[in-house]
């Protein structure tokens, strides 16, 4: 039998999302409630450096915990750890990281007032060569790592989560929130707050073409502005 209180969180999220249907919506596992419970963040970050909730610590170089200010009004949420952040153990410090500080100072937004991190905390790849590349974080890793996820935003109690990109709404609204169905929209969630949808800053350097890559730099920058009045 479904609780009542998950009733209610469907529900909520259903209406939130108005082109879905109003049948069995879930939310995402960083959102469901079951998470990891420290004192703080550091704290939190003591206990994952341990993790070994699925297999991706084995070959990552280190844990990439979520940084930013303790109380910080917005959270914004990537997919993974790519090989620049794994190797320096900080989120978004590769070259999507720096489209993402180009395109949050272009919507006013300072990014030392935003909590960083990702839905998924270590590195996944897979090796060619010398090279490291990115492989997607598959749906089961998603959900142990939501372990951490869902205590980063109990400790922080934001106003607005940013999901950028598939992986990271899928954390944090289940499966039925679609980034291009539903990009830009604010989804207000029983959590108490609301959850920004766009994409992923690296899908912008993934853009051939500079006339559309400048267009979509564009709507991620408009997309941005709308948590602006958010930030402290
Ligand atoms: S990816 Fe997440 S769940 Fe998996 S070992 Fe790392 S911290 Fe733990």
């Amino acid at each position: 039998m479904v609780p009542a209180c998950r009733l209610v969180h469907c529900r909520w999220i259903c209406s939130a999302l108005k082109h879905m249907s109003t049948e069995s919506v879930k939310m995402g596992p960083a959102l469901s409630g079951e998470h990891a419970e420290a004192p703080s963040i550091a704290a939190l970050r003591k206990q994952a450096e341990g993790c070994e909730r699925c297999d991706l610590y084995k070959n990552a170089t280190q844990l990439v915990f979520g940084e930013g200010p303790g109380k910080a009004r917005v959270v914004l949420v990537g997919e993974q750890p790519g090989d620049r952040e794994d190797l320096a153990g900080r989120p978004f410090v590769g070259p999507a990281g720096r489209i993402l500080d180009e395109c949050l100072h272009e919507a006013g937004i300072d990014r030392s007032s935003c909590y960083l991190t990702n839905a998924v905390k270590h590195f996944k790849f897979e090796q060619r060569g010398k090279r490291r590349l990115h492989s997607r974080p598959n749906a089961g890793e998603v959900q142990r790592c939501s372990w951490w996820l869902g205590a980063e935003l109990d400790k922080l109690h934001p106003k607005v989560v940013v999901a950028l990109g598939a992986t990271a709404l899928s954390s944090l609204l289940g499966r039925r929130a679609r980034v291009m169905k539903n990009r830009g929209d604010l989804i207000p969630t029983p959590a108490g707050y609301s959850v920004l949808i766009t994409i992923h800053p690296s899908y912008l350097l993934r853009i051939q073409d500079k006339e559309d890559a400048a267009a979509e730099r564009g709507r991620f920058v408009r997309d941005l502005a709308k948590i602006a009045p958010h930030v402290d």
